[in-house]
């Protein structure tokens, strides 16, 4: 095996470094997308039109006129149920920023009207819908009833929090409460659904609004496609629980691109508003 090892003279051997990672990312489509360029074009890939999760800065960016009003950054989960799995429910919460939860509450413009906007952000727990989401959020739509403001929540999440065991899951009736209470005083409630909308809040609020947007190729469902298809013993159909799926069968309203969210929003403000 000596020739495997042999260096032949004035050949330079490869010296290829590896490419930072956080440079490059690959898309389900395959295509190889350079990260600063998919930053500058909201992080959509240019070959197959998904939208990649983006962070609750950068929707505030997207959507917002400029600085905005931060609402309820004084709430935050705590560790009710002493919860420990693989890795207790404390340790998680002492890694996560301060004043920072799944949901981020606003007051500020489009395009000069008033609003309050809710983002989620998945990148905090998977964007999981705990105690602390459904206080801000019911906070949230309160505000916005008592000052006649539109509201708008821009769901990112896995669904419940595990972790606040039902107690999470009793933030599905508490938030669809005070939706219906703000519906019925005239509220007008916009829902956008972004990558990925599952679980419980696909099952209660994600899907209460009087116009529901969702952008391209977002995945919205309730239970994953594995367990339904083990349920029903049925092959799903193409595209199932995607934005686009769901508009063909009259779920969602407007499939809009990221890009025009602020459009799309400002025009509907317009009609009903
Ligand atoms: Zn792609």
């Amino acid at each position: 095996m000596n020739w495997f090892t042999r260096k032949k003279q004035n050949i330079e051997q490869n010296t290829k470094k590896d490419l930072p990672s956080d440079l490059w990312r690959k898309c389900s489509c395959e295509e190889i997308l350079y990260n600063p360029e998919l930053e500058a074009s909201f992080s959509i890939c240019h070959h197959c039109n998904f939208h990649f999760p983006i962070s609750s800065k950068k929707y505030q960016e997207i959507i917002l006129d400029g600085e905005a009003e931060v609402l309820f950054s004084n709430i935050s989960s705590i560790d009710m149920l002493a919860f420990k799995a693989n890795k207790s429910y404390e340790d998680i919460l002492k890694k996560v920023p301060k004043n920072k939860e799944a949901v981020d509450c606003f007051y500020g413009k489009v395009n000069d009207r008033n609003i309050v906007l809710c983002i989620m952000d998945f990148k905090f727990i998977g964007g999981s819908m705990g105690s602390a989401v459904g206080e801000k959020i019911s906070k949230a739509i309160n505000f916005a009833s008592e000052k006649n403001y539109p509201l708008i929540i821009l769901c990112q999440s896995g669904g419940a929090r595990m972790q606040e065991g039902a107690l999470s899951l009793m933030q599905l009736s508490k938030i669809s409460t005070h939706l219906a209470k703000f519906s019925q005083n005239g509220g007008l409630y916009i829902s956008i659904l972004t990558y990925p909308t599952t679980g419980g809040v696909t099952a209660s609020f994600g899907m209460q609004a009087d116009i529901t947007i969702a952008e391209p190729k977002a995945l919205i469902g309730f239970a994953g496609q594995r367990v339904i298809k083990q349920t029903t013993n049925q092959d799903l159909p193409d595209h199932f629980q995607t934005s686009e799926f769901l508009k063909e069968k009259g779920f969602i309203d407007f499939v809009v691109d990221r890009k025009n969210l602020k459009k799309k929003i400002s025009d509907v403000l317009d009609v009903l508003q």
